[in-house]
């Protein structure tokens, strides 16, 4: 028989955000809730930042699986879609109450539980919750890894009753590791097998992290679980690196794959570190296909290049951000020849900062025509007059799929003799007025089109990336640190010259 609360039915969201809204009352009448409403009473716990419920909850959860991204969704019988907030609040509650859900032994439910999926968190830049403090995925990975190693701890301390050991939960997570929390992450995964939460991930991001390090803990993640990859800034990948990389371990799920020197986390030190070479681009022994590929400032050579539009990726890309590679330059044809592979799949292209002028865009066009299933097309940062962009425009309302579009400031809105890549000290000296009136004519053009749908933009500063928001101290003062090292390379070296 099912028992139900007081002051609770199955009745909708209200009644659930009237029966969490008092905490205390709440938490006494757990166990009289029927099993299928711990969903729409997290939810509404989550609304109304009610942690303690929501660790309440979380330690006594009687069904299989914890889907974040399903039950903080849009559902049926609640709308509002919760998964880009990340709450710090409602998020450590959830974290810790998953701890307590294998530390408690007198739980009245039967221990079910099998996954927790924390995948479907969202990290944006504009959240709203009481609180104002956000949980992001560098901190998430920093706690999850904590309350392991502090389990058990705990466990090999404390007299627990067999069933704590019977206990074996998959936690799906996106992990993103930097030096700062390396160890601490490390220590998780050494211990998984021992640990009643196994850390399974999904995908890894790493940042300024050695090498070494990089190896060692791609390697204890277990590369078999891996979807996306990505190595940022400051982890010094070569081309022999690379290869030797895919060649040792199997990556069989992986599907996206971002290498890349983010050129908007901190563009004053961007054009030093680039100065390191070639990042080459030895995919071969991947034998899946990767839909997602960002190799953004990652001076990529001609070889590079046609390897790139020659191999089976070229079929599968979805998404492509070949930014800060001067395209017209470097490799025409050969990237006119990958935009064709991917012409039937390719959904989002990023080409900022690539030296595309006037005279290529008839090429551009002829190139993304076949693309009909492009919803996003970015190419801040090219030395395009507006006569061109009007051009650009007016072929790109034939692009049916097309919702985003990122076009830079008219060159003409510059001063005469400006130079690309314009540096961060110019980038805002333009005719504001005149780019008005052209961004207007823009607009015109895509709504005489009936392509109202379409949202075409000028992002200076380039879009948000949460993560490099969430280490930017760290990041930061690795950064200046290494700026430092390398100029006092450059004295010394000068110093023997002389
Ligand atoms: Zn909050």
């Amino acid at each position: 028989g099912s028992l139900e609360a007081p002051g609770i039915d199955s009745a909708g969201p209200l009644c659930a955000e009237a029966f969490v809204s008092n905490a205390e009352f709440a938490r006494k009448s757990l166990g009289a809730v029927t099993h299928d409403l711990f969903p729409l009473l997290f939810k509404a716990s989550y609304l109304l930042e009610q942690g303690e419920v929501i660790h309440d909850l979380v330690e006594n959860w009687p069904l299989f699986d914890f889907n974040m991204g399903k039950l903080l969704g849009a559902t049926l019988d609640y709308e509002e879609d919760l998964s880009h907030r990340t709450c710090s609040v409602c998020l450590e509650s959830c974290l810790t109450g998953l701890r307590d859900y294998v530390l408690n032994q007198s739980s009245p439910y039967m221990k079910k539980l099998k996954v927790v999926d924390l995948t479907g968190i969202k990290d944006v830049e504009v959240q709203f919750c009481k609180c104002k403090k956000t949980m992001g995925r560098w901190a998430r990975t920093q706690l999850l890894s904590k309350l392991c190693s502090d389990l058990l701890v705990y466990l090999q301390q404390a007299q627990c009753s067999p069933g704590t050991f019977e206990v074996s939960i998959n936690v799906l997570i996106d992990l993103f590791v930097t030096e700062r929390n390396y160890e601490l992450v490390v220590q998780a995964l050494l211990k998984k097998c021992s640990c009643p939460l196994k850390i399974c991930c999904v995908a890894f991001r790493s940042d300024n992290l050695t090498l070494q390090k990089f190896f060692y803990i791609i390697k204890l993640t277990d590369p078999s679980l891996l979807r996306k990859l990505e190595i940022v800034h400051n982890v010094h990948l070569e081309m022999e690196h690379l290869e030797m990389l895919f060649n040792c371990i199997h990556f069989p799920l992986l599907m996206s794959l971002t290498l890349t020197v983010s050129k908007y986390a901190f563009p004053q030190i961007l054009y030093f570190k680039e100065g390191r070479g070639i990042v080459d681009f030895h995919l071969s022994p991947l034998k899946t296909p990767l839909k997602m590929l960002d190799v953004s400032n990652c001076s990529l050579n001609h070889a590079d290049m046609a390897f790139l539009a020659n191999s089976f990726h070229a079929n599968h890309l979805e998404a492509l951000d070949l930014s800060g590679h001067d395209i017209p330059e470097l490799y025409p044809s050969t990237f006119f020849k990958l935009l064709s592979h991917c012409s039937s799949v390719l959904r989002s292209l990023t080409l900022e900062d690539c030296n595309i002028q006037d005279i290529h865009v008839n090429m551009l066009i002829l190139g993304l025509s076949p693309c009909q299933k492009l919803q996003e097309f970015k190419f801040i940062g090219n030395p395009l007059s507006s006569q061109a962009l009007k051009h650009l425009f007016t072929f790109l309302c034939e692009l049916q799929m097309l919702k985003n579009v990122e076009f830079p400031v008219p060159r003409d809105c510059y001063p005469i003799g400006i130079t690309y890549p314009i540096d961060d000290a110019s980038v805002c000296r333009f005719d504001h007025q005149k780019y008005e009136r052209v961004a207007e004519e823009l607009n015109l053009i895509l709504l005489q089109a009936n392509r109202d749908d379409v949202k075409a933009s000028t992002p200076l500063f380039g879009s948000y990336d949460a993560a490099v928001q969430e280490t930017n101290n760290e990041l930061g003062a690795y950064l200046i640190k290494s700026f430092k090292e390398t100029l006092e390379k450059f004295t010394s070296s000068f110093n023997k010259i002389n």
